[in-house]
């Protein structure tokens, strides 16, 4: 089964042939977060380039989808994670996967290679220890079954989500995509993240990943002036001078999923969970579970606005530092998924 990655739209694509790869050059990552940058990225596979309508080239990567996972796992994760951890993540990144290959995120490929999907950064970052945890689970994927004996059952592959870290409490999916209830997508209290030490995190996330630091629990301040530049630039809308930003609705977890925004000129109300964090940072906030804190800066005779806040990422589904602490504590990957897909099961493709 062959998956088709689209890594990088550019001007000109520039890459070098290899024997048995081939380098990309300048391939983005981490678009619009704020870890965005950009580095050489080796793969394997065949490469094809594609020209498209505005003039520009879209570099185009196929091969195995078992190869892609080794890729996958180790740009999620480091690849010296604890080895129940990366099996984890190679079950969720397959079932993941195979769902997008069904119903294609993308024109013309499957997936993109950047955390808009998965992260694929090619070979660099992985190790034999990757490749033993796709090998160990092959054809693995995580499946729901729904209906009853009398009516008849479905058994369906999961829509894996995942991120970074909870901070506490997991979200559920309305708060962050469609109105509709995933039944395997609960909010589960997560002990885990909380609770992981310096020594876990070196070893299980990448290096550009250990650049970010306090995402369990976070602060940022803003004077009024700084926010309201932000929103102008990143909505595009010209607010005024924001007054105010009011939680009007939140998820399971504490994710904000309705913001109103008041200024001088305009006032709006905004969702769901990835609108709120871009509209509110040069990049993107770290999530949208925060309270908002105004306050009157005698100094600058301005307000500020302090947004006190948990977790890294959408929150829906696994919580990487919490299941890379549960696998350092010495659970299985199948105890694994079971704590954050609740009511699933693992269960074999057949390829
Ligand atoms: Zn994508
Ligand atoms: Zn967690």
């Amino acid at each position: 089964m062959n998956i088709r990655i689209g890594i990088l739209t550019a001007p000109k694509i520039e890459f070098e042939q290899r024997e048995n790869t081939f380098i990309l050059k300048n391939v983005r990552i981490g678009i619009g977060f704020h870890w965005d940058r950009t580095e050489d990225q080796e793969f394997a596979g065949t490469l094809e380039i594609r020209n498209n309508p505005d003039g520009t080239q879209t570099a185009i990567n196929t091969l195995d989808l078992e190869d892609y996972l080794c890729s996958v796992i180790s740009s999620e994760m480091n690849a010296n994670s604890p080895m129940e951890l990366l099996k984890a993540h190679a079950v969720i990144s397959r079932s993941w996967a195979i769902r997008a290959m069904q119903s294609p995120n993308h024109e013309g490929f499957h997936v993109c290679g950047d955390d808009h999907c998965q992260r694929y950064e090619g070979l660099r970052r992985m190790n034999e220890r990757a490749v033993q945890a796709v090998r160990e689970t092959a054809g693995q994927v995580l499946v729901y079954v729904q209906g009853d004996n009398v009516q008849g059952t479905k058994e369906e592959i999961c829509d894996c989500r995942y991120y970074k870290c909870c901070g506490g409490r997991s979200e559920v999916w309305r708060t962050c995509w469609e109105d509709i209830d995933v039944p395997y997508i609960q909010s589960v209290e997560c002990p885990y993240c909380g609770r992981v030490g310096e020594r876990t995190l070196r070893l299980v996330l990448n290096d550009y990943d250990r650049e970010t630091k306090d995402f369990h629990d976070w602060q940022v301040t803003y004077t009024a002036e700084e926010l309201s530049e932000i929103i102008r630039t990143k909505s595009g809308i010209d607010f005024g001078t924001i007054t105010d930003i009011i939680p009007l609705k939140r998820g399971a977890s504490g994710r904000i999923c309705e913001l109103k925004i008041v200024g001088t000129k305009h006032t709006e109300i905004i969702g769901k969970e990835l609108k709120i964090r871009l509209w509110l940072s040069r990049s993107c906030l770290y999530s949208s579970w925060f309270d908002v804190k105004k306050s009157f800066n005698s100094q600058l005779s301005t307000f500020n606005f302090q947004l006190t806040g948990h977790g890294w990422g959408h929150g829906a589904g696994l919580c990487q530092i919490g299941a890379a602490q549960m696998a350092a504590e010495g659970h299985s990957y199948e105890e694994i998924l079971s704590f954050y897909y609740a009511g699933t099961r693992l269960s074999t493709t057949t390829r």
